[in-house]
């Protein structure tokens, strides 16, 4: 069996796991404001310690989510960072762990309350997808992704995964995996909880940066591994008809991990098997996220015992 999350960093006091409290008419219960980070460490098979991957990016997205939400008495993200690394060592895994960091206006208020705000850190199981190797199938949605002058799809709020939630239930109620959801200007944006890559041409392709995505921590890394492989990479718009003429596809995202795409639309990916420059970024990810290889040391941040 798992292991079971024990307890959830509130506001800097340890509170037992099912004991954990907001009030109903917080600014953040009742009109969603706040900003989260889903983070995970990962378990190194030959010494058994954990590494909270790409901590600093995560805290810098974060601190940027902070500043465009106008909250007025942020906690500091060395506070954030000690949060993290105590919800880890507090619950004790014994397996890969995801990391839910929420900075949150908890006080009772109106919509446009900057303050003041609190913060709480959970550390629980969470197991690797069942299509890691056999790959996902996705539909285009008719739902369509939040916009920078809306909702800013750049701020990792709550509140914009309602969006999101709309097509990953319409996806899953047409017979998909998951959704891929396209901007108001009809390009491909991504998936309602990952980023997405292409290979077209042999050269990997993913929506930029102005595609109404949220600016993704693993595309980061998947570009940089791509580079140091020396796998051409293009940030650009990408319309909807390239997906179905890509060579592959996949997806990629903290919780997500590095996934294969083998199907859109019910039409093949390439020959709609897992392509395999989509294996060898999976397998690349793996070993920098788990500490197997020493590349990139500077992005697995040690879990003291
Ligand atoms: N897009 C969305 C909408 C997401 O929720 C996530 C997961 N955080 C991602 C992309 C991937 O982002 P990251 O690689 O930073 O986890």
């Amino acid at each position: 069996m798992a292991w079971q999350a024990k307890v959830l960093i509130h506001n800097g006091r340890s509170v037992p796991f099912e004991e954990a409290r907001i009030h109903p008419l917080s600014v953040v219960a009742a009109y969603g404001v706040g900003v989260f980070e889903g983070i995970r460490a990962y378990r190194n098979p030959a010494t058994g310690r954990f590494f909270v991957f790409r901590l600093e990016e995560h805290l810098a997205r974060i601190g940027q989510g902070m500043k465009i939400m106008r909250f007025d008495d942020p906690p500091s993200l060395a506070t954030l960072r000690e949060g993290v690394l105590r919800a880890v060592r507090e619950n004790a895994p014994d397996e890969d762990a995801y990391i839910r960091l929420q900075v949150q206006i908890e006080a009772i208020g109106s919509q446009a309350s900057t303050g003041p705000t609190g913060w709480f850190c959970a550390c629980v199981p969470r197991e690797r997808s069942a299509k890691y190797a056999s790959g996902l199938s996705l539909g285009v949605s008719s739902w369509v992704r939040i916009a920078d002058g809306a909702m800013p799809p750049r701020v990792k709020a709550t509140a914009n995964y309602h969006a999101g939630r709309l097509a990953g239930l319409q996806a899953k109620a047409d017979g998909y995996d998951m959704a891929v959801i396209l901007n108001h200007l009809g390009k491909v944006s991504e998936t309602p909880g990952a980023c997405l890559f292409l290979v077209r041409d042999g050269r990997l392709v993913t929506p930029s940066r102005q595609s109404d995505i949220l600016e993704s921590v693993t595309r980061d890394t998947v570009l940089t591994l791509a580079g140091e492989m020396g796998l051409a990479a293009e940030e650009r718009l990408v319309d909807r008809t390239e997906l179905y003429v890509v060579e592959e596809a996949f997806i990629c995202g903290t919780g997500q991990e590095l996934q294969p795409v083998v199907a859109v639309d019910r039409l093949p990916v390439g020959d709609g098997r897992p392509g395999a420059i989509t294996m060898r970024l999976q397998a690349a990810y793996e070993s920098v996220v788990r500490g197997t290889t020493d590349a990139h040391a500077e992005w697995r941040t040690p879990v003291a015992a």
